[in-house]
């Protein structure tokens, strides 16, 4: 039993080890942000996004706001259908002092031959990791949010970002993506977590 505590211990340490330690401020916001991301389960999530027709005001808010929510969950990108908005608005970050990137009605031109294989995660399914293979580049014709046109040529992180986000405006999500053993568990540990919350609520 002890060793079994242990282990459970030293696969959590290895998890994180990555990402420096938390302060209390930083993972309250981060809960906070994260009730405004709507999880597994939600119909926006499996709803195909419309294009943007008016780049106003009220889309300069909307992609400010995104920008401001993924920074605060300590997402690298976040789909406008993750906040409950079926717009084809995406925004990402993949180094922590750029920029954030918004493309709206992006659209993916080009995808390389070359596919690789990573773990990823997604804000709409916590704490689920699971093993997706994209093409390795990727170029995409965008517009920012001011209607200018942008062409962007990504690839490594960047373009596993650019099309992560972009199967979340089609209404794909990384479960769809990966193999059936590793969508079982995910749904299983899935179960477990909403189960075991659900028994510290009652
Ligand atoms: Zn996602």
């Amino acid at each position: 039993m002890a060793d079994d505590v242990e282990q459970a211990e030293q696969a959590e340490e290895t998890e994180h080890a990555a990402s420096p330690p938390l302060d209390p401020d930083v993972l309250a916001r981060r809960d906070a942000a994260m009730r405004h991301v709507r999880k597994l389960g939600d119909p926006i999530l499996k709803t195909k996004a419309r294009p943007v027709e008016r780049f106003d005001d009220e889309l300069r808010d909307e992609v400010a706001r995104m920008g401001i929510l993924m920074h605060h969950a300590l997402g690298i990108g976040l789909a406008a259908p993750q906040v409950g908005i079926a717009h084809r608005v995406i925004v990402y970050r993949v180094e922590p002092d750029s920029p954030v990137v918004a493309l709206v009605n992006p659209d993916i031109e080009w995808f390389s031959r070359d596919e690789e294989v990573s773990e990823e995660g997604c804000l709409s399914l916590p704490m689920i990791h699971v093993d997706v293979e994209r093409p390795v580049a990727v170029l995409v014709n965008a517009r920012d949010e001011h209607g200018a046109e942008i062409i962007i040529e990504a690839s490594g992180l960047e373009a596993r970002v650019i099309q992560h986000e972009i199967d979340h405006l089609d209404g794909i999500l990384i479960l769809d993506r990966t193999s059936r053993e590793q969508r079982k568990a995910a749904m299983r540990a899935l179960r477990e977590a909403e189960q075991a919350a659900a028994g510290v609520a009652s």
